[in-house]
């Protein structure tokens, strides 16, 4: 008897496989995460992964990883490549990697009995006609005039299929289980179709290939799965999965059990449209940092621990809805607050110079890499006559409630001292070039010598010591809610033309040393931040991860 070995929060699947369990129909739990590998995974993907593999690993069972590669004209070793690699990520060990068309025999031998059986035909009508003589919802479909081939008859033709006598579109066979079902999956569904392609696992081995709906439970059965979980849209297919099993009396039938989509606001869960994107060069690849896939997620910074807590916070449910982005950024948030070391960075830099401060003298000051943590110790930043503060850290006249550098304005640096803006120098188009200030020598460590107090606090780097970056920042790829709503016109007219906006003269305090893309820090009132992978040797690149705070209100 399977034993719960990990207490995690239940829901209305494990209530099934608990009752399955009680009455004995299966004496364990067997679970499969199924992709088509036509496309990178997205975070829809994330939530079907962590249900798989938490599932089975609740009742101490094992989930395999399974391609469903049955449709080989739109499928890449690419893809199969990439969603390994975003699977182990997340963080989740497979116990079997499969294809679907490693069990092409077997599904072939099951179209075979179904045949004998009189359960399946070859028919000759175009895919046109037998969309046209299916029916609709509220009329009955209509019999193929093939239907009534005998078994032989269908064998033959059948085999024929097989050795390629026939063009793509041709022929198809096709179960016979009833024209009039109220479910229009049970109107004699195409269950084989030709198609003279050659397939990214068995070559040129095959012209025939089974249709995901017959593949798919005859994958779960050959595998052992006990427990096939799958999104709401295959409710209606269930029938047609269940019937498959029974005709062809397979023992210990898996079950399947569906579960809400995750979708997420101003995001395209959708393999095709994001791959419609990359075609279409609206964003630089798969991977782009805009991009709603795990691969984009990852290069952007988001940690995936943050994106398994999102998956719990959403929980499992059977009412499909719209998760709002925030959500996922905040557990994103939560878990660099955590774990980012904290660093100084100048997006937008605008020339300090300390007037009271020697020429060439430089000292370091300590200041801890974590607020909350000081195990991750101290890093040690460049004081100067010579920083960089951010540009809008100044205003000649300050607004109401203008807290930072303005001239007679004393304020901290963070860390460091406290200093006094006395003065300021503009170039002919009248843009602010550099600021005078002086520092008060008593302040040292950015505590008040006598009392005083000062509002600002702001971050800052040594001019003598940093290096300088480019930083790249994010905002919501699509203006619109749901980009996958067409009736606000097609998802490529409605991307937002600032989605990225790329800062080339960012500068960043010196320490940062031996940085490695993924490298994550929290730059001080600016966000976080993960070194890119376009760093090169001579130019670091760093994403804004997620702002400090929300922007999503
Ligand atoms: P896409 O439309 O992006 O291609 P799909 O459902 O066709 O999605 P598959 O590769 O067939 O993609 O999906 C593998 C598994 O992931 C399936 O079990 C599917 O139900 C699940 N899945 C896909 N999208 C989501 C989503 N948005 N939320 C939850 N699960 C999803
Ligand atoms: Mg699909």
């Amino acid at each position: 008897m399977a034993e719960i070995i990990e207490e995690r929060r239940s829901n209305f699947i494990h209530d099934f496989i608990d009752k399955d369990l009680e009455e004995g129909v299966y004496d364990r739990v067997q679970t499969r995460f199924p992709p088509e590998p036509n496309g990178y995974l997205h975070i829809g993907h994330a939530k079907a992964i962590c249900i798989d593999f938490t599932t089975a690993e609740k009742y101490g069972g094992t989930c395999n990883l399974r391609f469903d590669d049955t449709n080989p004209s739109k499928e890449d070793v690419e893809y199969v490549d990439s969603i390994k690699e975003d699977i182990e990520w997340l963080g989740f060990k497979w116990d079997k990697c499969l294809y679907a068309s490693s069990y092409f025999d077997f599904i072939y031998d099951c179209a075979v009995k179904l045949i004998k059986l009189g359960k399946a035909y070859v028919c000759d009508l175009s895919a046109d006609e037998i969309r046209r003589t299916r029916g609709t919802l509220t009329q009955p479909g209509e019999n193929s005039p093939y239907r009534q081939r005998s078994v032989d008859e269908n064998l033959g033709l059948f085999e024929r299929m097989t050795k390629g006598e026939f063009p793509d579109g041709a022929r198809v066979l096709r179960a016979k289980i009833d024209m009039t079902s109220p479910n229009m999956n049970m109107r004699d569904p195409v269950i084989y179709r030709i198609a003279h392609v050659s397939h990214h696992q068995t070559g040129d081995k095959w012209c025939v290939y089974p249709m995901y709906d017959f593949a798919h439970p005859l994958s779960d059965a050959a595998e052992g799965v006990t427990h096939s979980l799958c999104t709401l849209e295959f409710e209606d297919h269930r029938p047609l999965y269940d019937w498959f099993l029974r005709e062809l009396s397979i023992e210990t039938p898996p079950r399947q059990i569906e579960f809400a989509r995750l979708n997420l606001n101003y995001c395209l869960t959708s393999k095709r449209k994001n791959l419609a994107l990359v075609d279409n060069k609206i964003v630089s690849g798969w991977n782009d940092p805009r991009m709603a896939t795990l691969s984009g997620m990852r290069r952007r910074g988001y940690p995936a621990e943050a994106l398994r807590d999102f998956v719990e916070k959403i929980g499992v449910s059977k009412a499909n809805s719209v998760v709002d982005y925030g959500l996922l950024e905040s557990c994103v948030r939560d878990r660099l607050n955590e774990n980012a070391p904290r660093a100084m960075a100048v997006l937008d830099p605008l020339k300090v110079v300390i007037d009271n401060y020697p020429e060439g003298q430089t000292e370091e000051i300590e200041v801890e890499v974590h607020p909350g943590k000081p195990e991750m110790g101290k890093r040690k930043v460049t004081f100067s006559r010579n920083l960089f503060v951010e540009r809008d850290d100044f205003m000649e006249v300050p607004v109401k409630k203008y807290f930072r550098l303005f001239p007679g304005n004393e304020v901290r640096l963070k860390g460091a001292y406290f200093v006094t803006c006395n003065d300021f120098e503009k170039d002919e188009n009248g843009v602010v070039t550099c600021l005078h200030c002086t520092y008060d020598p008593e302040s040292r460590g950015g505590e008040s010598p006598d009392g005083r107090k000062v509002k600002g606090t702001l971050h800052w780097v040594s001019a003598d010591d940093c290096f300088k970056a480019e930083i790249r920042l994010y905002d919501r790829l699509f203006n619109v809610e749901n980009p996958s709503d067409e009736s606000q016109g097609s998802f490529e007219n409605n991307v937002n033309p600032d989605s990225l906006v790329v800062l080339e003269n960012s500068v960043v305090e010196g320490g940062l040393k031996n940085l490695k893309p993924g490298d994550s820090f929290q730059f001080m009132r600016k966000g976080y931040f993960c070194v890119d992978t376009d760093s090169t040797d001579e130019k670091v690149v760093f994403n804004r991860t997620v702002e400090l705070n929300s922007s999503w209100k």
